[in-house]
């Protein structure tokens, strides 16, 4: 039996970046989506060959559910424990990016609203699915492999810079730094370790409608490393926390923004 990793919005962009490299380190994956089937599809078929080129043989499964429904929420879980009975990660990815981007001198409610489901309220109550699960399965614990359950939020770096642009975005994004720390101080004592990834700029659908302007201030130095983020770079650092090389660690954050984050004069 290999490990089980549960990665939502996994059919395109980041999610299929972090599911193909989960793929590679053998774990079995689920691949979330809530309406693109046949790139959900694709991630499947990928996982499977990104598998295969580490000598490796995973399952890889796809399961349609929008995870700011809670029925959708429950049926996610319950079919992740139908199929492999075990859930040894759970990757928080799914989000979306408000539309159209609007000033917070102008945006409306129905964004806001939607914001705070998908990237918020969905990860919470998901989150909290699944760590029950966890918890429960540790009492009897699966002995091969060892069990050792980790939980993974992909935020942003939107958590902490002001973008007026997309306020509501950048509220969610800062709320899911607290998930990270609420769910890591309530696990600790349980030791699952839970942690946070916040990307810089990735290239993905979500960022090719402002593709020129980011090209143009990285080409400027917005931040030290002069590149694109790749979603094969946030499904590294995925990869080192689900295959515990941060052992002493919990409630961490793991920045994969080329260097953003930094203060420089
Ligand atoms: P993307 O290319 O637009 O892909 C979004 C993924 O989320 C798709 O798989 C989509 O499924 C899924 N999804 C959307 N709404 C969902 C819902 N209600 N329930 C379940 N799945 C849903 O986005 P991305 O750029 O890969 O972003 C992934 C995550 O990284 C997001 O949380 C985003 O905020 C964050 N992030 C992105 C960047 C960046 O620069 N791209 C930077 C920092 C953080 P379908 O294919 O079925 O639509």
């Amino acid at each position: 039996m290999n490990r089980v990793a549960l990665v939502t919005g996994s059919s395109r962009g980041i999610g299929r970046g972090i599911a193909n490299a989960l793929a590679k380190l053998g774990f079995n994956v689920i691949i979330n989506y809530a309406g693109n089937a046949e790139a959900a599809a694709q991630t499947a078929e990928q996982c499977i060959e990104s598998a295969g080129s580490e000598g490796k043989s995973i399952t890889a499964e796809v399961f349609k559910a929008d995870i700011s429904n809670s029925d959708d929420r429950r049926r996610l879980i319950e079919f992740t424990y139908d199929r492999f009975n075990r859930l040894d990660l759970l990757v928080n990815n799914a989000g979306v990016a408000p539309r159209p981007r609007a000033d917070i001198l102008e945006a409306n409610e129905e964004s806001f609203d939607r914001m705070i489901h998908i990237n918020l309220k969905g990860p919470y109550f998901l989150t909290q699915s699944a760590a029950n699960k966890m918890i429960e399965h540790l009492h009897n614990p699966p002995a091969n492999p060892p069990y050792n359950p980790k939980i993974i939020t992909i935020s942003s770096v939107s958590a902490y810079a002001a973008s007026v642009n997309r306020g509501d975005y950048c509220i969610t994004k800062s709320g899911l730094s607290m998930l990270t720390q609420l769910f890591a101080a309530r696990l600790s004592e349980f030791g699952i370790g839970v942690f946070e990834i916040r990307p810089g700029i990735i290239a993905t659908d979500m960022t090719a409608p402002v593709k020129e302007r980011y090209d143009k201030l990285i080409a400027e130095g917005l931040y030290p490393i002069k590149r694109w983020g790749t979603p094969d770079d946030v499904g590294r650092a995925v990869c080192a926390v689900a295959d515990d090389l941060l052992p002493f660690s919990t409630g961490e954050v793991i920045n994969v923004d080329g260097g953003f984050h930094m203060r420089t004069l």
